[in-house]
């Protein structure tokens, strides 16, 4: 045909398929679960865009998925009735472009040396997976809004280009026709099928049908010559919205298996919290914690947030609202009776019912956090040690939710020999000595430089225990907690020595009499210094150092100074 024409996948795209390929290979039938997975989301969008084109339904409102074997042709078929793409969605999507994440993807993967399948998921390339199975794939679709004629082909065996091309198509949606390789002829195998639907895609909230198989037929009766045989089909999943069952007939692995479908992780979650709310406010959330961060968690600004459905119709996808970017880790649905249908991003950035859903939503996420460290705190470790540093933002940026957040908190220690986050402000208070009234710590760039430093000989020498922070988040996140369970937090390197209670009359009694001596020595020392400090001062702080520099209180940190220096300051 004229309008059939042929393109090259990006250099990226074309690397990616071919690690894809070889990578996923050892569980390859994760290709089904990847295409069933769109055809769910397809369905999805059409039912939010019928919102707003009530053409967009037609006479066939019964959205569904159907998966097809031709044993001749070698094909198997995932066919839906969902919103279907235009010709320019097929080239954005399955095209040229490689995705956002595509080239950090790579980099990740060669620099690991090894292709990890946890990686995969995190890019939206599920799709690419068909190729997995098959040595070339068909997609044929009509979008919802375009006529019979005005569909589209793509066709590509997956190795540098592919050709699209008009069709007709007389049904809405896409066809995804694999045609397996040869080794790969198990996928022909109804049994085989159902067997991988059914551990993928139960939690689905639309059917996913495959051809009745008929027990009762009487075997070998004669048909006759003119008859046609309708195909009939059933369900093989249970087609219902995983958070709207009850959690007593949801097992863990349909859990996992629904994380794994939102997230696109192909890792399994930490921990979960279902809870379905009713009364003045009404809603379900099913909220995750992923056990391994994303390869762009230090950006900030990448997409985050859970999948918002109103009254279980899909809205959006990564709907920030509800979470605040230090619970950026956190995937999940939330699915509310409050939000109007025709809900906008814009609408909810100022709707009060935002506000508390989001007020909920923090809620649910911290008693999960503070269950899991209670209870399974190896798990909570595990946790911490991948996203801790994103949770002390939190510190600064959710006043309301402090003293929560800090509770939260695990810090190194020199009451333990290792740099490992551990140690809790609750842990460090029970161990707090009688007179004392401080929470100290010192921030430091690194463990070796924290642990050697002067500062810290006087509270050695009196037992009294300090928490070392090495994070670059430290300092700023700190600064926002100066108090704890009614203990003052305290960097050891800032202001006056203040031992508190800790401080004996024969240490004061000693200082004086010093600066009063050596009071020559002092002036000598401020002349020589003038223009780098502001004050020299005799100090019990130290025990075996003969000096030290220390930041005035409420001043800038030697970090921080650094840091602002380097940012040409
Ligand atoms: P992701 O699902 O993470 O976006 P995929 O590689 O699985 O990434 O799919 C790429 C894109 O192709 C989808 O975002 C969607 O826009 C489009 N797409 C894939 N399958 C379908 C389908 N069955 N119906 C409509 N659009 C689809
Ligand atoms: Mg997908």
């Amino acid at each position: 045909t004229i309008n059939k024409e042929t393109h090259s996948f990006q250099t990226e795209v074309k690397q990616l398929l071919n690690l894809m390929i070889h990578s996923l290979y050892s569980n390859k039938e994760i290709f089904l679960r990847e295409l069933i997975s769109n055809a769910a989301d397809a369905a999805d969008k059409l039912r939010f865009e019928a919102l707003s084109h009530d053409d967009y339904f037609g006479n066939d409102s019964d959205l569904k998925i159907r998966i097809t074997t031709d044993k001749e042709a070698g094909t198997l078929t995932i066919a839906d009735n969902g919103i279907g793409m235009t010709r320019d969605d097929v080239m954005n999507n399955l095209g040229t472009i490689a995705r956002s994440g595509t080239s950090e993807f790579l980099k990740a993967m060669t620099k690991e040396q090894q292709a990890d399948s946890n990686l995969i998921g995190q890019f939206g390339v599920g799709f690419y997976s068909a190729f997995i199975v098959a040595d070339e794939v068909e997609v044929r679709s009509r979008h919802a809004g375009a006529k019979p004629e005005d569909a589209v082909s793509w066709v590509s065996r997956g190795e540098g280009e592919f050709s699209i091309e008009s069709i007709e198509k007389s049904d809405r949606g896409t066809e995804i026709i694999l045609h397996l390789k040869d080794d790969e002829k198990e996928f022909l195998e109804p049994w085989r099928l159902r067997s991988i639907i059914g551990k993928y895609s139960d939690h689905i909230s639309l059917p996913v049908e495959m051809e009745k198989v008929d027990m009762a037929a009487p075997e070998g009766e004669d048909k006759e010559e003119d008859e046609v045989v309708v195909p009939e089909f059933e369900a093989v999943n249970k087609a219902t919205a995983l958070w709207t069952r009850a959690k007593s007939e949801i097992n863990e692995e349909e859990y996992k298996e629904f994380y794994k479908h939102i997230s696109h992780d192909y890792g399994e979650p930490l921990t979960w919290a279902h809870n379905k709310v009713e009364g003045k406010q009404e809603y379900t959330s099913l909220l995750y914690l992923p056990k391994k961060a994303p390869f762009d968690l230090w950006n900030r600004d990448k997409p985050r947030g859970v999948k918002l459905y109103v009254q279980r119709v899909f809205i959006m996808d990564d709907a920030e609202q509800f979470l605040p970017v230090y619970l950026r880790m956190v995937r999940g649905v939330l699915d509310s009776n409050d939000l109007p249908l025709n809900v906008s991003r814009e609408i909810l950035q100022d709707s009060a019912a935002t506000t508390s859903l989001r007020n909920a939503c923090v809620k649910r996420v911290l008693s999960m956090l503070e269950k899991l460290a209670k209870s399974q705190k190896e798990d909570y470790q595990e946790f911490w040690n991948e996203f801790g540093s994103v949770l002390k933002e939190g510190l600064a940026e959710d006043h309301s939710n402090r003293e929560k957040v800090a509770g939260l908190m695990r810090f190194a220690s020199t009451n333990q020999d290792s740099d490992e986050q551990s140690v809790s402000l609750k842990d460090y208070i029970e161990r707090m000595k009688p007179e004392q009234d401080k929470i100290y710590y010192i921030v430091a760039d690194n463990y070796a430089t924290a642990k050697s430093s002067p500062h810290l000989e006087i509270y050695r020498k009196k037992g009294v225990e300090v928490l070392l922070m090495t994070d670059r988040v430290d300092e700023w996140a700190m600064g926002h907690l100066t108090e704890f369970d009614g203990k003052k937090l305290q960097a050891v390197t800032h202001g006056e020595l203040d031992l508190g209670g800790l401080e004996s009359e024969e240490d004061k009694k000693a200082v004086e009499k010093a600066t009063e001596e050596k009071s020559d020595l002092i002036e000598k020392i401020k002349t020589q210094l003038a223009d780098k400090v502001s004050e020299v001062k005799i100090s019990a702080r130290l025990d075996e150092s003969p000096a030290c520099v220390v930041a005035s209180d409420g001043g800038m940190s030697i970090q921080m100074a650094r840091m602002m220096k380097a940012a040409g300051q």
